[in-house]
């Protein structure tokens, strides 16, 4: 047993894993230019009231969840690891006046986020997020382009069957009544409640609809639906969401009970499930409209919409459904000689293939030729370049590994040769 582990939660991503995040970033990347939203980076750490604030106070993820930074001294602001992106972004578009912009601001992101959480498969301490925000528009069709672009990423990532859970939780205007029922409803089922949900009860009847107990489901399911007492602009919101994403032809289930149960989150809320898999805790991502936010960080009211897809669950999706990973790349070619002691000639030759744009690897050992040779094909290179006499006269010989054919070339049309012969093997 090594002295040394990652910590508890934490796992490391070995360049076996790598290529599969490699794939979810690019394509991240890619959408993101397809819908024109902009890099941003914020840092890991913030003041920890941009989440109590940011986040709320009284959620999971603030209360039980934060990674507080153990300050060094008294003066020290008290700093924590970020849990989630959109508190920070929102706090960046505050502080740089970004409101003066063209709106929406449309930006993204794809990093680390950091949680206490109680670790298991799907649930880590350390884990990431594409988080995408579009702040300073009030919608509908935002909300949708929103929605069904979290769903283009499942669908080009290999998820066919990704649904979109969808719910408008109101706002500050027609919510408090809404609440007020809710409230009463469970009130009448008091005795009904497992001892966890009475404390919510008390404080935040909307979280009792998010409960994961098996013992509240029926309960739940008999509970007045929020999208029955929206107010007329909420209603008005929500249909438009609606009828947007369904000329987008987005699979979409309202679900009542989904409330993400934060007090300015506002109107749409959703979240993306893999179908069947719908009443676990593990949605693959969710998000909302947060039209409460700029104010609460100190900015003017302004609307805003986002999502965050974790990419730890899509991997591991991925895996279940059994879609291959991708291969890691494979060199073109591979630099070796007839004699060992001449690593100085195989790198030379290897480093103006890379100069050319060619992913070239040479031996830098002093392996005997054979020995070269197995180690280029075990890399699974397209050719073996061997360096010999005839070097003395510029030319050296090819070997094409796939194709079992060998030719000799001159050295400084070397990269040309390998060049084309990847292309006819590409597209040929
Ligand atoms: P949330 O804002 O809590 O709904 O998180 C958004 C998404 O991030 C979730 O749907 C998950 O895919 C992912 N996520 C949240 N917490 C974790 C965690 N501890 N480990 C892995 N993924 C997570």
């Amino acid at each position: 047993m090594p002295e040394f582990r990652a910590p508890r939660g934490t796992r490391d991503l070995l360049p076996v894993d790598r290529p599969v995040w490699e794939r979810l970033t690019s394509l991240a990347g890619d959408l993101a230019r397809r819908y024109g939203y902009a890099g941003i980076e914020t840092p890991m750490f913030e003041q920890t009231a941009v989440f109590e604030r940011g986040v709320g106070a009284v959620t999971d993820i603030v209360e039980k969840e934060l990674f507080r930074i153990q300050p060094r001294t008294e003066e020290s602001e008290a700093w924590s690891l970020r849990p989630e992106a959109t508190a920070g972004i929102v706090r960046a578009y505050v502080q740089h006046g970004m409101r003066t912009l063209p709106q929406p601001v449309r930006v993204q992101y794809v990093g680390p986020m950091f949680r206490y959480d109680r670790p298991q498969a799907g649930r880590y301490r350390q884990f990431w997020q594409w988080d995408v925000e579009a702040i300073g528009d009030a919608g509908p069709g935002i909300d949708a382009e929103i929605i069904e672009l979290g769903h283009r990423f499942y669908t080009e990532a290999g998820l066919a069957n990704v649904q979109v859970l969808l719910n408008s939780i109101g706002d500050p205007g027609c919510r408090p009544a809404y609440v007020a029922r809710l409230r009463e409803y469970f009130e009448r089922h008091r005795s009904e409640l497992p001892g966890l949900e009475l404390a919510r009860l008390a404080s935040n009847p909307l979280r009792l609809l998010d409960s994961k107990d098996p013992d509240m489901a029926a309960l739940i399911a008999g509970a007045p639906r929020i999208v029955d007492h929206l107010c007329d602009a909420c209603r008005e919101h929500f249909d438009g969401v609606r009828a947007h994403l369904d000329a987008l032809g987005v699979p979409v289930r309202i679900e009542p009970s989904l409330v993400r149960g934060l007090d300015y989150y506002t109107r749409t809320a959703f979240e993306y499930y893999r179908e069947g898999a719908e009443g676990q805790q593990q949605a693959l991502g969710g998000g909302g409209r947060y039209d409460g936010l700029v104010e609460l960080l100190g900015g003017r009211p302004t609307p805003g919409i986002g999502f965050a897809l974790g990419l730890d669950r899509v991997v591991l999706a991925l895996a279940e459904e059994g879609i291959a990973a991708p291969e890691p790349v494979r060199p073109a070619a591979f630099v070796a000689s007839a004699d060992p002691a001449d690593s100085v000639g195989r790198l030379r030759v290897a480093t103006e293939l890379r100069r050319a744009g060619i992913a070239a690897r040479a031996d830098l050992g002093t392996r005997r030729l054979g020995r070269q040779l197995e180690q280029a094909s075990r890399e699974g290179a397209h050719f073996a370049v061997i360096l010999g006499d005839e070097l003395r006269d510029g030319m050296v010989q090819l070997r094409d590994l796939r194709a079992g054919t060998q030719h000799a070339v001159p050295l400084d049309e070397l990269a040309r040769s390998i060049q084309r012969g990847e292309s006819t093997h590409h597209h040929g």
